[in-house]
């Protein structure tokens, strides 16, 4: 097969492992950068262009597209879509997924379990949506946050208001949810391919620290996770249409709550931590679903 990824940083871990697993696989990938696609839409024929050329026909597309460029990586992704390129995840699907109250709403329509979020637009409804969310302690997130920066815990009713306030000032959109202190800074990774867990790892932060990201100083270990949670890591992937995803779970007293659904799951924190050849399987993902022109929603 002829694959070809969507990256602006190709020696990352993740863009390396994948390379490597499918080249040891007999297949052939190509890593270009997403930016410096340009397409032709007008014709009938969808065409992609890069560094003066037409791209060669490809037989899957694997897109690790960063937020920043989510705009024009889901346009660039939706043309090889048109082209009848398989790709890994689907640009519509990927959209949902960078939208995080998009995706709570579709979660919460199927009833997967959620921590309560709240979130208004308007600042004069502020204490009512405090309210809403259990009253403090509350986390307050900011909606575009990545890697756990604009994650704050606010232990009291007063500083979650003053929170609440200095991220409208700086005109950003965010949201509210309750703080499940008996996580006790500790967070499930489950990566989900082709509608399976291929592996789990349990996330713990910092000393002192709630947040459990890897960016944050937290560290990584494998863990076997109960069957609701692999049923839930599953039927989220199914909600948001990913076949290749990192469901974030949060242990809550009443069952596993998700928290985030992650289209471009880094693989080296997992991969190290539970010695499992994820590269490989989603490779092999790849290798049986990608016939030419099977794509299901040709970017619609
Ligand atoms: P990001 O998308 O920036 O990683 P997350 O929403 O995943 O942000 O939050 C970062 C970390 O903060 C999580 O991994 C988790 O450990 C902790 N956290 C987030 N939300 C809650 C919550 N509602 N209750 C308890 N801990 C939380
Ligand atoms: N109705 C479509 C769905 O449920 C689109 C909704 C969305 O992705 O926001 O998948």
């Amino acid at each position: 097969m002829k694959i070809v990824m969507l990256s602006r940083s190709p020696n990352l871990y993740s863009h390396q492992r994948l390379k490597e697993a499918a080249e040891e696989r007999g297949h052939e990938l190509d890593i270009i950068n997403t930016l410096r696609c340009y397409m032709n839409i007008a014709s009938r024929r969808p065409e992609i262009y890069y560094n003066g050329e037409k791209l060669p026909r490809y037989d899957a597309v694997i897109p690790r597209i960063g937020a920043s460029i989510t705009f024009y990586g889901m346009a660039v992704l939706r043309q090889f879509e048109m082209m009848g390129v398989y790709p890994l995840n689907e640009s519509v699907a990927i959209g949902r997924s960078r939208d995080k109250l998009r995706s709570m709403q579709l979660l919460a329509r199927d009833g997967i379990g959620l921590p309560v979020t709240t979130f208004a637009h308007d600042p004069k409804q502020t204490e009512e949506v405090l309210k809403l969310a259990g009253g403090a302690p509350l986390v307050i997130k900011l909606l575009e946050g990545t890697q756990g920066i604009g994650v704050v815990l606010a232990d009291t009713e007063r500083s979650a208001k003053s929170v609440v306030e200095a991220f409208r000032g700086a005109g950003v959109n965010i949201l509210v949810q309750e703080f499940i202190k008996e996580a006790g800074g500790t967070d499930i990774r489950a990566l989900v391919v082709g509608g399976r867990v291929i592996a789990a790892m349990q996330r713990t932060g910092a000393e002192g620290e709630f947040r459990s990201n890897l960016h944050r100083g937290g560290s990584a270990k494998t863990i076997k996770i109960s069957p609701e949670e692999r049923s839930t890591a599953i039927r989220a992937a199914k909600t948001m249409g990913l076949n290749v995803c990192g469901v974030d779970m949060l242990r809550a007293n009443h069952g596993p709550v998700v928290m985030e659904v992650n289209s471009s799951p880094g693989l080296e924190g997992v991969e190290k931590a539970t010695g499992i050849d994820i590269a490989g399987k989603i490779i092999d993902h790849i290798a049986k679903h990608a016939k030419t022109g099977a794509t299901k929603t040709k970017g619609k």
